[in-house]
């Protein structure tokens, strides 16, 4: 799932790319995708992209005023094509083609644009068509940025203070901090050398300014790693930088323990016994259940 910093990048590769042509069309291919109706999203048509911005995990092409607004949610991607004019017409039902922007042809005849690709069958996938992106509800909804320079230390202390939500579930709220998911706040935690469990309102001061590190740290990191690639190189990137997300039973980078991990109905975290909770692993429901 692209986060924070996947979304980031291919921010700044739109902006390269996209700014200042003009929307030829826009073909929505899994209609449930769409989650605007008026303005439709031929309106698209004839606008000339003006620019790119993010908001926490969207991302939004503003289009003469009009907005494509683009949540790529647990399995969806950017695919940039540098000409799509040989591309054929995709019948809705088929594949992991949801939506295709196709931008006006250059001098030397090149028609490129971007597909937004889901693989898998849970489609969350979303498009807005609006002209107004701050009343998107996830994004009228989001907390702050953590590259905003409004993030302090002292803003991340109001957020946990008094919040009885572990710290790992905290992360994750988009509506309480814009932009981390399943794997960057388990980066997160194990940069802060912290429990996923831990409560928030219990972090001392001095925990807060280590998490506050964290986030900026792993976040800026993971930002400059990805800066400058293209949208295909991005997974691959994301993956060989994460320390202890996806990597169960994997040595820690930092002392050698084996990575664990704990299960949920739909999703799991990773985290290292040494680094973070005392060298005791955390009890697994689901694994805890099956040796019974
Ligand atoms: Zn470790």
């Amino acid at each position: 799932m692209p986060e924070l910093p996947e979304v980031e990048s291919l921010t700044h590769f739109l902006r390269e790319r996209a700014v200042g042509r003009t929307v030829l069309g826009i073909d929505v291919v899994a209609f449930q995708a769409l989650k605007t109706f008026d303005p439709p999203a031929t309106a698209l048509g004839g606008l000339t992209i003006t620019g790119v911005s993010r908001h926490g995990k969207f991302l939004d092409l503003d289009c003469d005023g009009l907005h494509l607004v683009i949540h790529l949610a647990r399995a969806g991607w950017l695919r940039w094509r540098d000409d799509l004019s040989g591309a054929k017409p995709v019948r809705p039902g088929k594949g992991p083609l949801a939506v295709r922007v196709r931008l006006a042809p250059d001098e030397e005849g090149l028609a490129p644009g971007f597909e937004l690709t889901e693989a898998g069958t849970q489609k969350r996938l979303a498009v807005y068509v609006t002209k107004n992106p701050d009343g998107v509800p996830g994004i009228a909804a989001l907390g702050p940025d953590p590259l905003d320079g409004s993030f302090t230390v002292e803003a991340l202390k109001r957020i946990v203070g008094g919040n009885r939500t572990q710290i790992k579930g905290l992360l994750r709220d988009q509506k309480i901090i814009a932009g981390i998911g399943n794997a960057y706040s388990d980066e997160v935690l194990h940069a802060a050398k912290m429990s996923p469990f831990k409560i928030a309102a219990t972090l001392t001061d001095a925990q807060i300014a280590d998490l506050h590190e964290a986030i900026i740290t792993t976040l800026g990191e993971a930002v400059e790693r990805a800066h400058g690639l293209a949208a295909k190189d991005l997974k691959a990137e994301k993956k060989s930088g994460l320390r202890v997300h996806n990597r169960t039973g994997q040595p820690c980078d930092v002392c050698g323990d084996t990575i664990r991990e704990v299960s949920f109905a739909d999703s799991s975290l990773q985290y290292c016994p040494t680094c973070q909770t005392g060298g005791k692993p955390l009890a697994d429901r689901r694994l805890s259940r099956l040796l019974k």
